[in-house]
C-alpha cells in the first residue's frame, strides 16, 4: 500500500517537492503514524506549522462545532467571528489593525501592497518609484512578485520577468541597510531569523539597529514572522528578542492551528487606512472558519504557555544535540524550538541523515542539503525530546569514523 500511494502522487502530481518515502496516515500530538501502523515524532511540523501538535483536540472541537455552524460568507458581509480574532490579534502584537489572508505568501504580498501605496499615499513617493529593500538568502513564499525577490537562482529560474522596485542588501549587515535606503525607499522587509535558509540568525543588536535606522528615515520596518511568531523561537515574536516592535507583521503557518491556512498582515492605522473598499481582497481571507480557528490558537497559545515552554524546552534541546559533537556536524544553532543542526556536506548529505532518522521513528527534513530543521509542536515534553536526541546520536554513530 505504502508505494501505492507513493506511486499515485509521483504519477499524478506535480513533481515540485521531493517528499521522504513514508505515506502518513495519522497524526496527534507530537506523533505521526504511516499505514504500517509505524510511529515518528515530527521533528518538521510542516514547517512549524503544527505549534499545536497534530488535531489538537481543543482547536478540532473549535473547528468542527464552527463548521456546522457557519463557514463562509465572504468579506461582503460581516460575521460573529472575525472581528474577535482580529481584536485578539491586534491586542496581541500591539497593531491597530489586521488584514486577513488565507497563505503566507498572500499576507507577504498584502504587506507588499500596504508599504507601497503608504508610499505613495502618505509617505510622498513619486508614481511608481516605490523602494522595497529585502535580504540575500530571504524566503517569503512562492508567487511571482515574492520570487522575484529572491535571491535563490532555482526559486526564479524560469519565472520571469518579475516585478521592478526590490533592492536586495546582505543579511545581518544593518550598514547595508542605511547605505540602500533612499528618499523613495517604502519598506525594508526581513526575517528576523532566516528559517527556509537554513535557520540563519543575524547578529545580536541587527533588529533594533535596523528598526532605528528605518525609523529615522520613515522606511517601514516589516517582520515576516510567518515561521519565527507565535513562539517559535522561545518569545511571541522574534522581534521581541530585541524589544523591537515592526511597523508591519506578516503572520501565517501556526496561525491556523496547523488544520486551515489563515495568515495576517498587521500594521498601524496609518499604514492600513491606506486600504479602501474594493483595494484588495480574497474571497476565503477572513472567512469565520478560519477565523474562529485562529482565535483559538492565539488563546491556546498563552493559556497553554506554549511560548515560554519553547523557550525552556528549546535551550534544553539545544544544549543536548550540541553534546553530541560528531565529526560529520558543523554547527548546532537555535532559539526556542527552532533548531538547525548543520552537517558538513562533504562528509554526509543531509537528505542521507533524515533518512536514517527516519528509520529510527523521527521525520526530519533538511534545507538546502546541508541543515537539519528540529522544529517540534511546541507541546513537545522533555522526554520526547531526549527520545529524539539519543536516536541523533545513534544515526550520526552509525557512520564509519572519519578524522
Ligand atoms: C512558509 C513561509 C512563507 C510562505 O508561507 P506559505 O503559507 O507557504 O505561502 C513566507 N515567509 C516565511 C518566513 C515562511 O517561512
Amino acid at each position: 500500500m505504502t508505494s501505492h500511494f507513493i506511486e499515485l502522487e509521483e504519477r499524478y502530481g506535480a513533481h515540485n517537492y521531493h517528499p521522504l518515502p513514508v505515506v502518513l496516515a495519522r497524526g496527534e500530538g507530537v506523533y505521526l503514524w504511516d499505514l504500517d501502523g509505524k510511529r515518528y515524532l515530527d521533528m518538521m511540523s510542516a514547517y512549524s506549522a503544527i505549534s499545536f501538535g497534530h488535531s489538537n483536540p481543543r482547536l478540532v472541537r473549535a473547528l468542527t462545532q464552527q463548521a456546522n455552524q457557519l463557514n463562509l460568507v465572504s468579506r461582503a458581509f460581516y460575521s460573529d467571528k472575525l472581528g474577535p480574532f482580529l481584536e485578539k490579534a491586534c491586542e496581541m502584537f500591539e497593531q491597530d489593525r489586521a488584514l486577513p489572508m488565507n497563505t503566507g505568501a498572500e499576507a507577504v504580498e498584502t504587506a507588499l501592497k500596504a508599504a507601497r501605496k503608504w508610499a505613495y499615499k502618505v509617505k510622498g513617493v513619486a508614481p511608481e518609484q516605490a523602494e522595497i529593500i529585502v535580504c540575500q538568502n530571504n524566503f517569503h513564499g512562492r508567487t511571482i512578485a515574492i520570487v522575484g525577490m529572491s535571491t535563490e537562482a532555482q526559486y526564479r529560474d524560469g519565472f520571469g520577468p518579475f516585478p521592478a522596485g526590490f533592492k536586495t542588501i546582505p543579511y545581518g549587515d544593518a550598514a547595508a541597510l542605511e547605505a540602500a535606503i533612499t528618499q523613495n525607499t517604502a519598506a525594508f522587509l526581513l526575517e528576523p531569523c532566516q528559517g527556509e535558509a537554513g535557520i540563519i540568525f543575524p547578529p545580536a543588536g541587527y533588529l533594533q539597529h535596523c528598526a532605528e535606522i528605518c525609523q529615522q528615515h520613515n522606511v517601514l520596518f516589516i517582520a515576516d514572522e510567518i515561521q519565527t511568531g507565535l513562539g517559535r523561537t522561545g518569545k511571541l515574536l522574534a522581534c521581541q528578542h530585541e524589544n523591537v516592535r515592526p511597523d508591519g507583521l506578516i503572520l501565517g503557518k501556526a496561525l491556523g492551528g496547523g488544520i486551515l491556512p489563515v495568515s495576517l498582515f498587521l500594521s498601524s492605522n496609518e499604514v492600513m487606512n491606506v486600504f479602501q473598499p474594493g483595494d484588495h481582497g480574497s474571497t476565503f481571507g477572513g472567512n469565520a472558519l478560519a477565523a474562529t480557528v485562529g482565535l483559538e490558537a492565539l488563546r491556546l497559545l498563552e493559556q497553554q504557555g506554549l511560548v515560554e515552554r519553547s523557550a525552556k524546552l528549546g535551550a534544553y534541546f539545544l544544549a543536548a544535540l550540541k553534546r553530541i559533537g560528531s565529526p560529520l556536524i558543523k554547527e548546532v544553532r537555535g532559539k526556542g524550538l527552532f533548531i538547525g543542526l548543520e552537517v558538513h556536506p562533504e562528509k554526509v548529505a543531509a537528505r542521507d541523515i533524515c533518512l536514517k532518522l527516519m528509520k529510527q521513528g523521527i521525520l526530519a527534513k533538511d534545507t538546502h542539503h546541508t541543515v537539519i530543521r528540529f522544529a517540534p509542536p511546541l507541546i513537545i515534553t522533555q522526554e520526547q525530546i531526549d527520545v529524539v536526541v539519543e536516536a541523533v546520536k545513534e544515526v550520526f554513530a552509525s557512520y564509519p569514523s572519519i578524522e
